[in-house]
């Protein structure tokens, strides 16, 4: 058999006036899949955020990017303005990609982006794409589960630890199985914290894994003890992803010889 990869993006077809809610993976253009580099190359805008990288827009083929996320310190294009900017760009006609950092359901927003499609009655796809966490942990050779060490794992967001309706960290804690931090840089100190009284060891081995799969990419490992401090004294900064638990110990087995 030989399979063509024109046949496998072919079907369904992007269509004019539809928006098309896209995740364009990590960082590196090498983690898209395979319908997300042929939308890039078909779309007539595309509508992004900060996490999307140079070399991911580079394979698109149209000249009309409009970027929606924060930079330099600058406040990010408020949610209700991209929702309706992806109407008007629909309702214009235009093949509209609405691409993401990762996955666009992860942490993404993208849900609450194709409820305003759907109110409006505009036509979408959601085309996954490979969340951070899982590129960064692959990159960094720590194995997401492992049979003897971990059952599960969770995905968290450390945007808002410690303040009203926060995550049941200390519940977390209880489960002693990993947890991966998004958004996390900042409050990381508030997260340990919570997990040291939740039960965890502070000899808990944590790994912060920055800008992975980029040129910019760099981790470093600490404790629940010395996480916090770490991060500052190494300057570690967003994006970043703080990894929890017993399956950093076994980076330092698994890089022995990968490449
Ligand atoms: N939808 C995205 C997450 C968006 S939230 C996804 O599925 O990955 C933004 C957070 O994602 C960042 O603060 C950081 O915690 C994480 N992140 C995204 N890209 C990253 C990268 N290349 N390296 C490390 N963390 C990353």
């Amino acid at each position: 058999m030989n399979t063509s990869i024109e046949t496998i993006v072919a079907a369904p077809e992007f269509q004019s006036g539809h928006v098309w809610l896209a995740g364009a993976g990590p960082g590196h253009p090498r983690y898209l899949t395979l319908e997300v580099a042929d939308a890039l190359a078909k779309a007539d805008v595309i509508v992004h955020d900060a996490l999307v990288s140079d070399g991911v827009l580079s394979l698109a083929k149209t000249t009309d990017l409009i970027f929606v996320g924060k930079r330099g310190g600058r406040p990010s294009v408020a949610q209700d303005d991209i929702t309706t900017k992806l109407i008007e760009l629909a309702k214009a006609g235009k093949r509209v990609l609405r691409l993401k950092g990762g996955d666009p359901f992860v942490f993404g927003r993208g849900g609450e982006e194709a409820e305003a499609l759907v109110k409006e009655g505009i036509p979408f796809r959601i085309l996954p794409g490979m969340t951070s966490a899982l590129a960064a942990l692959a990159a960094a050779n720590i194995p997401a589960t492992m049979r003897g060490i971990s059952r599960s794992i969770t995905l968290a967001t450390g945007h808002a630890a410690g303040t009203e309706g926060d995550l049941d960290w200390k519940a977390l804690a209880k489960t002693g199985e990993p947890i991966v931090v998004y958004m996390g840089v900042s409050t990381i100190g508030t997260i340990a914290r919570l997990l040291i009284e939740g039960g965890r060891s502070p000899d808990t081995p944590v790994a912060v894994l920055m800008a992975a799969t980029t040129p910019d990419e760099r981790s470093m490992t600490a404790t629940l003890e010395t996480v916090e401090a770490e991060v500052k004294r190494q300057n570690f900064a967003a994006p970043a992803l703080i990894v929890i638990g017993r399956i950093v110990s076994m980076q330092a087995i698994l890089s022995g010889s990968a490449q």
